[in-house]
């Protein structure tokens, strides 16, 4: 048995499933996850003290990769100065300015602990000061596990929505209406009919919790036009896109301005840290300003100010996402280029430093459907075999993943080659 088995036996004791998020207990590849004790740059060490090159990076925030000494040292000094203090300081006024000045969309900006806090505000925040109860959301994608936002599809284009999970009300649910990724026309069309009841439309302007399926061109924009023409308010969940695909994030990348924003993991700096932000006419009708609650004990904490803060400085470097998207690139076109040379049909897609691949004859994918008709078996080998190579991809075919700054020429090289060996026995 390796140490990760033995660890994970005993967690499974007092944890649910011996994880405290879902995707971490390998289900949707099969065998037992790996536990970490330690991380360096590029790389992850297991607890048998294998070295793995790591394109998750925590699940997006380790931008910068790991332990990346400006952060520790903000983080040393700011635990001897005191690690919370439940009252304002002055670096949350910095950290809200950096963000303001990076997300020009955004004019004002409340400190929250996740992304999932910060799709719920926004949503709470577009019911409120729309005085509409109905969202639009779409298929695939994930905005944390916000009630109103665990919703899927019922029967038929137009019908209510029906609960993702036991324990949503359907009555809650039904609120929810959810429509296909990257069609405008569907968007239209229910606008049409219900346009006025309309609260908000929030999506993730790249998803990537369906694999990586940018926005087709006219997509964002079309959104931004159907939220003005009703009234709606327009809700970028930019949690993974934010500081990522480019530095002002998706919609600095796309050209498109949401009314309002939810951030998190690049915010954080790898702490527990999320945001949301926007138009200052809809920003001020959060408290103590306006009527709608919103509050956290720890919410702008200190320490993951300092982490997120330095985060953002250090990704304002001139070039610093041209550099990162290059290489991003690279690893996606370097996948691809094994399995052409094995004859695998493999389709890569990207934006920013976010990249997907899938095991399809498709030459693009751009709706949920066609995530789900990829061959989710031969991503499950690939995954195992790259395992053994010592490269760390999501253990999931339904997400992005995502580079850092500490990736060397070698790491992609490595990780090309390991691809070319997996793919040969595919
Ligand atoms: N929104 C998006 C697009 C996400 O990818 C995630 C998490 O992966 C969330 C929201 C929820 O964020 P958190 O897990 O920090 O609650």
């Amino acid at each position: 048995m390796t140490h990760s088995e033995t660890l994970f036996e005993q967690a499974q004791k007092y944890i649910p499933g011996g994880v405290n998020s879902p995707v971490r207990a390998f289900r949707g590849v099969g065998g037992t996850p790996i536990f970490f004790k330690h991380a360096q740059g590029a790389y992850l060490y297991d607890e048998d003290d294998k070295r793995y090159i790591d394109y998750i990076g925590s699940w997006g925030p380790m931008i910068l990769g790991h332990g990346d000494q400006r952060i520790k040292d903000a983080l040393h000094a700011q635990v001897d100065l005191g690690v919370g203090y439940g009252a304002p300081t002055a670096i949350e006024t910095e950290m809200a300015k950096k963000v303001c000045e990076l997300v020009p969309s955004i004019e004002l900006v409340r400190m929250v602990n996740s992304g999932t806090e910060a799709t719920m505000s926004t949503i709470r925040l577009a019911r409120g000061y729309t005085g509409r109860d109905k969202i639009v959301k779409f298929e695939g994608c994930y905005h944390g596990h916000v009630d109103s936002l665990l919703v899927k599809a019922g029967s038929g284009a137009l019908t209510l929505g029906v609960p993702n999970s036991p324990g949503i009300p359907a009555s809650l649910a039904e609120h929810t209406i959810t429509l296909t990724y990257n069609d405008i026309d569907s968007v239209r069309e229910t606008f049409k009919t219900m346009g006025d009841q309309i609260a908000a439309i929030i999506v993730e302007p790249v998803a990537g919790n369906m694999n990586c399926i940018p926005p087709v061109p006219g997509f964002l924009e079309g959104l931004r036009e159907v939220c003005d023409e009703h009234g709606t308010v327009l809700i970028f969940d930019e949690v993974m896109t934010g500081f990522r695909v480019s530095l002002g994030g998706a919609q600095g990348l796309y050209g498109v301005t949401p009314d309002l924003t939810a951030l998190g993991k690049v915010i954080g700096g790898g702490l527990p840290v999320g945001a949301f932000g926007g138009k200052r006419s809809i920003m001020e009708h959060i408290a103590p300003l306006g009527p709608v609650y919103q509050a956290g004990t720890l919410s702008g904490n200190p320490l993951a100010m300092c982490a997120g803060l330095t985060t953002l400085n250090a990704i304002s470097e001139p070039g610093f996402h041209d550099r990162l998207t290059e290489k991003t690139n690279a690893v996606a076109q370097g996948l691809k280029e094994a399995a052409d040379a094995t004859g695998i049909p493999l389709t890569v897609q990207g934006a920013g430093a976010m990249f997907g691949f899938f095991f399809t004859e498709e030459p693009s994918v751009t709706r949920f459907d066609q995530v789900m008709a990829c061959d989710i078996e031969r991503f499950k080998k690939f995954f195992q075999g790259m395992l053994k190579e010592g490269v760390y991809l999501a253990p999931s075919a339904f997400e992005a993943g995502f580079t850092t700054a500490a990736l060397s020429d070698d790491d992609i090289a490595h990780t090309i080659a390991a691809a070319k060996n997996v793919m040969a026995t595919l």
